[in-house]
């Protein structure tokens, strides 16, 4: 039997072609999925995060598509890195097309506990590493006068709340108001900017963090209303719509990606 359509490409071949993306966090998880996906889809490839042996290993694995693929050391809360980071995209491709914001950094901690160095390491890196990441992409696009998409990786929680999140859920809402700000502000310069917001994804570093214990993961899956966890490739197949040229209409918009998992379900 085939699998089913949800664990399958969906763009035709070829649909990323001339792009080149940069991809934060493209070395694991969902951020190495979409990267694996784009690549499939002809583009050219950078991704980027702290450890270089992680990178290494997927850059190799997604240089099997034939495409280029660089991977780059750097810490997404410093500025200076993200800037040497565009620099070598652009010396190595000549341009840069797509930014996907997906590097994120998060633990379960109890507000009152929490250390200001926790507060500050995960504000630092999906707040802060997003803005670094978008304000110097969206520089390189307007230079290059071609356009450009960019696209940010929310969490539901940033609407909902949830317990033990709360330096998380206040990055990412943020990031939401970045979204929609950047949408209107650069869409004369023809930079997109959309938001992606998955569910629980199986096999991924999040899950993995989040819900560890078996009680946990079953207590999540009872919520979800697909009865299954989301799967990396739908993540990747959504992300390269709004990354490609059919989604050239699509700007400011948010895409909860959870089989609706995150909507009120309480019986009145
Ligand atoms: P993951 O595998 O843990 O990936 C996080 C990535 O971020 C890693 O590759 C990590 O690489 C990178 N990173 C962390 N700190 C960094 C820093 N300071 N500088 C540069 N890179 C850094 O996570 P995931 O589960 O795939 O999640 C990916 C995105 O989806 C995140 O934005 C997450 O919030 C969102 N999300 C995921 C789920 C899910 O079910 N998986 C659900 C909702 C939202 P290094 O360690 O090498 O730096």
């Amino acid at each position: 039997m085939s699998e089913p359509l949800y664990k399958q490409s969906m763009l035709r071949d070829g649909a990323l072609e001339n792009k080149v993306a940069i991809i934060t966090g493209g070395g694991t998880g969902l951020g190495k999925a979409m990267a694996m996906e784009f690549a499939r889809l002809g583009s050219g490839i950078i991704i980027a995060s702290r450890k270089m042996d992680v990178l290494e290993e997927a850059a190799h694995e997604i240089s099997e598509f034939g495409v280029k693929v660089i991977p780059i050391s750097m810490d997404i809360r410093n500025p200076e890195q993200v800037d040497r980071m565009m620099s070598q995209a652009v010396s190595e491709f000549g341009k840069v097309d797509v930014l996907v914001n997906n590097a994120a950094g998060n633990f379960p901690v109890d507000s009152l506990e929490m250390s200001d160095n926790a507060w500050n390491a995960v504000v630092g890196i999906v707040l802060n590493g997003t803005w670094y990441c978008s304000q110097r992409a969206g520089k390189q696009m307007v230079k290059q006068g071609t356009g450009g998409s960019i696209l940010n990786v929310g969490a539901s929680y940033m609407w909902t709340g949830g317990p033990k999140t709360v330096h998380s859920a206040a990055a990412k809402a943020g990031i939401l108001a970045m979204t929609k700000s950047l949408a209107v502000e650069w869409a004369p310069h023809r930079i997109r900017v959309n938001e992606i917001v998955p569910g629980a994804i199986e096999d991924t570093g999040a899950v993995r963090m989040l819900w560890s214990d078996e009680d946990t993961a079953k207590k999540v899956l009872n919520n979800i209303p697909a009865g299954r966890f989301g799967t990396s490739q739908e993540v990747a197949n959504l992300a390269s719509y709004l990354v490609s040229d059919y989604a050239a209409f699509v700007s400011g918009a948010c895409f909860v990606i959870d089989s609706g998992s995150c909507l009120n379900k309480s019986v009145f």
